[in-house]
């Protein structure tokens, strides 16, 4: 089957889809849009039913959705000429890693760890290597609902600093016609569907979005969080009605942050950030709890905390020098960091990554999906590991990381 009906039954009706909106900038007939839900689906445009007379032959919004088929193996084939091996399952494969901390004193108290992505996306303005960003701030009428921006202003780049915890559709944005060479910030799954759009052919329908696409960043994962989630802590936990609400960060202040809400008689409200993480967890689409990836293992650089357990970092509000650890994986990575390098905009220290909260979760959820769920879940990137034990997410939150169960699975 072909057209957007492929989409919706394959995809959409098995909760798969990520919100990511690559569909919505890649329809050649311009025909879907995303929904206003806390959770947003790409709507078609007229009554589903036409949609075979409409699409005719087209089939392009399945071939780019990483819905179900990240289609990792292709793309790391393009990218790096050779697969993962099943010891790279979790992190895919990489040149470097490093632990990173701005130095540009514009941005070194607005970021919430290391300050990487914003740092990175900066460089790659200043030195016109791209003309613009894709990066996710908040929106400027309703400052609680997180938004994605296309721009080519640093001061949009610097605002848009710390990252988002909340599903934030940004890849209808590559379609911006103002802007040829484009950056990416996002999370695994954006990249995954940014690198299938890189996978088809030089003369399909997609062609000309996917030349404008430089490079990619990719944040750690572990699960994202509807809307729902950020209006529940606003209003349920902070007692905060949403439209005195003035400004709204998820990681806020002195490392590891807090859950911040200003409100406009000048009051500020906060969470510790561990708090949030609990609260969340009631606000987790089926796409992210069954999500196969902790990283895309396909950006040019991928990111996360320099502190492995953060979680734990907040709730006993332990304070560290912020650091982001970053993974390199390109010569576009390379040649990234290299420039901020020269430019003293950020310090590198050497890192060996052994392991993350957050990647543990996920690991360990995604074994458990993957064993116990008769619905349809998302492919990993290639083979999967074999674990001597499965733990639920509240144990592996009260034992940390490095314990001995989690140390049986290796990961690099
Ligand atoms: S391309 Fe993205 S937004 Fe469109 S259906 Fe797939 S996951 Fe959802
Ligand atoms: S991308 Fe192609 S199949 Fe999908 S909605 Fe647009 S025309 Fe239809
Ligand atoms: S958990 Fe997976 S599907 Fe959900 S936002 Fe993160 S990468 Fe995307």
């Amino acid at each position: 089957m072909v057209s957007f009906l492929n989409l919706k039954e394959n995809i959409i009706d098995h909760d798969l889809c990520t919100s990511c909106s690559l569909c919505i900038a890649a329809c050649p007939k311009e025909l879907l849009s995303m929904s206003d839900d806390a959770v947003p689906l790409p709507l078609f445009q007229d009554h589903i039913s036409k949609s075979l007379d409409i699409c005719g032959t087209c089939n392009l919004c399945s071939d780019i959705c990483p819905g179900f088929d990240t289609e990792t193996t292709e793309s790391e084939l393009r990218i790096f000429g050779r697969n993962r091996v099943e010891e790279e399952r979790w992190v895919g494969i990489y040149r470097s890693t490093h632990q990173l901390a701005t130095k540009n004193h514009q941005i070194i108290d607005k970021v919430a760890a290391g300050g990487a992505g914003t740092i990175l996306a900066i460089t790659a303005l200043e030195e016109n290597i791209v003309d613009a960003m894709i990066v996710v701030g908040r929106d400027e009428e309703r400052p609680w609902i997180p938004k994605a921006y296309i721009t080519d202003s640093i001061e949009k780049v610097i605002e848009c600093a710390q990252s988002s915890y909340c599903i934030t559709p940004n890849l209808e944005l590559l379609k911006d016609p103002r802007y040829h060479r484009v950056g990416i910030i996002g999370v695994p799954c954006q990249i995954q569907g940014v690198n299938k759009l890189l996978n088809l052919p030089g003369d399909s329908n997609a062609a000309a979005l996917a030349e404008k696409v430089v490079f990619t960043m990719e944040l750690g994962c572990a699960s994202n969080t509807s809307s729902a989630g950020t209006e529940h802590l606003i209003t349920e936990i902070l007692n905060v009605n949403l439209d005195d609400v003035v400004y709204m960060r998820y990681r806020d202040g002195a490392y590891p942050g807090k859950f911040v809400v200003r409100t406009k008689d000048g009051i500020e409200h906060s969470l510790p950030f561990y708090r949030l993480v609990e609260e969340f967890k009631k606000f987790k689409t089926f796409r992210c709890l069954s999500c196969a990836d902790w990283w895309s293992g396909l950006a040019d650089i991928s990111i996360a905390d320099g502190d492995p357990n953060i979680f734990d970092s907040s709730r006993t509000e332990k304070s560290s020098k912020p650091t982001s650890t970053i993974m390199v994986r390109t010569e576009m990575g390379e040649r990234l960091i290299r420039l901020a390098l020269q430019n003293d905009s950020i310090e590198l220290f050497p890192y060996v990554f052994e392991n993350n909260l957050g990647l543990e979760r996920k690991r360990q959820r995604y074994r458990s999906y993957a064993e116990n769920s008769s619905r349809k879940i998302p492919l990993p990137p290639g083979g999967d590991m074999m674990y001597s034990e499965i733990m639920s997410d509240d144990e592996v939150i009260k034992n940390g990381i490095g314990t001995e169960n989690n140390r049986t699975s290796n990961l690099v």
